[in-house]
């Protein structure tokens, strides 16, 4: 059969439907449209058109893993996928193609056996978008006045969308928290303390401390969201005020992407203002969001000034946030911010025990010790750790003791080298190089100094207790996002490519002689 764009494009969204939620769907693929199909050179093009910038950067973003995979599925290993961003103006109904072009590589799908590949270079011609002169989002849209309330009584996931109920006025608000994330299932420790006391005094008193807004931040897994959530259910089953909704900052710009696509995008803010304690998690995630964050920063205004609380949750301080407003970043801080540490080991023994006892299992003491001294980043992990050694009890019918918890949890304990520096991993990696060694630390983007840099950055990562700040600092004063983007370039090419996997080998070897 004649492949089309539109079937080729069709296939792909098949596939995609049924890798992410039907909001996502609607809200990220359903504008998306197939323009055209043709060769060039080796490679087959499919080229889809973006209503925005915006899209573009979303979908490189969220879904790329995706992309790629799906088109490989769907065109073969020669597939390359192109987007052109085109912004109708609702006005005039002109369109204005941008003409950005952007390319994005069909490699192997992850889930199959790796096959032996080296790294395909780019093909030429695949130049970024520049920015876009009327900037990320369609002009001409004004929202129209009417109010609509936050969906009534929903199901939980996946999220509908909330305007289903237009025109009635302070509705039921489902507030989206999850019951059992409350004060008496968070234990207290040094890690956490001035959190958990500055948000009950909140929960007791929302809006009328001068801890408004009141921000937490803390890594992954360190509990935000559960603490955040507590200070929601604790006001909604004491009744202190009368809507409150939890929604991460995620969810807030995807609903506002369709607002405004379906001309609401007052309703939304109307709704929005009407909510008594609002609970925004993960407001990182707005960064470079312009729009988003225009329309949250006249939300908070309107909340702030008539007393309503405001929560909000980061994985970062403030400060640090990249891509946020100066105003809303100020306003982030004009109340209290407390941050959340990784627990000490007495918190992490305590989360054990507690958790093991509300699921009525028990633990050996030494299987807890075991677990809470060798994982001691993340408290998603230490319950992680939990369920899965029951899991293969129930599964092998094997008591569970510390026999059992050393089998099932020796990837989980991490892996690293009693004083292994990072210098020590710069040295090793560009001895096996064969590369001077001050070049990882020089700005030069040369494809075998960057390679090498990669590498060495993955093992500070893999191998060191630092923080990610700590060894960007060792690479020449990069930036804590260059050593994630590092870490994960080595990573896929690790699960893709057989050379490259022997050689990480071959050098972690090195590594395992010299600092033991
Ligand atoms: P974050 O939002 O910071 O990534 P979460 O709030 O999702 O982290 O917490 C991860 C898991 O750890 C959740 O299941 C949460 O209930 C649990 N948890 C975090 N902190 C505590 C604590 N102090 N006491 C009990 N459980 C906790
Ligand atoms: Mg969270």
């Amino acid at each position: 059969m004649e492949q089309t764009p539109e079937s080729v494009w069709k296939a792909c969204l098949e596939i995609i439907r049924d890798n992410i939620t039907r909001q996502s769907f609607k809200t990220w693929f359903e504008p998306l449209k197939a323009v055209s199909l043709e060769p060039e050179g080796d490679l087959v093009k499919l080229t889809v058109q973006l209503p925005s910038r915006f899209y573009y950067e979303w979908l490189e973003e969220h879904y790329f893993a995706l992309l790629r995979k799906t088109i490989t599925k769907v065109l073969g290993p020669e597939g390359r996928l192109y987007y052109n961003i085109v912004i109708e103006k609702k006005d005039d109904a002109a369109s204005d193609d941008e003409g950005a072009s952007m390319h994005l590589p069909a490699r192997q799908p992850a889930n199959e056996p790796p096959p032996v590949m080296p790294q395909a270079p780019a093909p030429p011609g695949n130049t970024p978008a520049g920015p876009s002169p009327g900037g990320p989002h369609p002009p001409g849209r004004q929202p129209s006045p009417v109010a609509t309330p936050f969906g009534a009584p929903q199901q939980p996931l996946p999220i509908a969308n909330p305007f289903v109920i237009p025109g009635i006025q302070k509705a039921q608000i489902d507030s989206q928290l999850n019951a059992s994330y409350t004060f008496e299932r968070f234990i207290e420790g040094d890690c956490n303390r001035l959190a958990r006391s500055a948000s009950l005094a909140i929960a007791q008193q929302p809006g009328t401390t001068s801890f408004n807004p009141f921000l937490i931040y803390g890594g992954v897994g360190l509990g935000k969201t559960h603490l955040i959530q507590a200070i929601g259910n604790y006001v909604q089953q004491n009744r202190k005020v009368e809507s409150v909704l939890y929604v991460s900052s995620e969810r807030f710009t995807n609903e506002f992407v369709q607002a405004i696509q379906h001309n609401r995008a007052s309703q939304f803010s109307l709704f929005y203002r009407q909510i008594d304690l609002l609970v925004i998690d993960d407001v990182q995630f707005f960064g470079g969001k312009e729009k988003t964050q225009e329309e949250f920063f006249h939300i908070f205004n309107a909340l702030h000034q008539s007393s309503k609380q405001i929560v909000l949750s980061a994985d970062r301080p403030p400060r640090e946030i990249q891509g946020i407003e100066e105003r809303l970043l100020s306003r982030f801080q004009w109340g209290l911010t407390a941050d959340l540490q990784p627990p000490e080991l007495e918190t992490r023994i305590a989360i054990l025990r507690r958790k093991a006892d509300d699921d009525g299992i028990q633990f050996p003491p030494d299987v807890i010790e075991f677990i809470a001294h060798n994982i001691k980043s993340n408290i998603r992990e230490l319950e992680g750790a939990l369920i899965r050694l029951l899991a293969h009890a129930t599964l092998h019918k094997r008591e569970v003791d510390l026999v059992l918890a050393k089998e099932v949890l020796r990837d989980m304990v991490k892996d690293t080298r009693v004083n292994l520096t990072i210098e020590e991993i710069q040295r090793i990696v560009c001895e096996y190089f064969d590369m001077p060694e001050d070049l990882v630390r020089a700005k030069t983007r040369k494809r075998e100094v960057v390679q090498a840099r990669q590498v060495a950055m993955y093992f500070a990562k893999q191998l060191t207790q630092h923080s990610l700040k700590t060894i960007g600092l060792h690479f020449g004063g990069r930036d804590h996002s260059t050593v994630i983007h590092a870490n994960q370039s080595v990573e896929n090419q690790i699960e893709t490519n057989q050379k490259f996997r022997e050689m990480i080998d071959e050098i972690r070897h090195k590594i395992d002689l010299r600092s033991r």
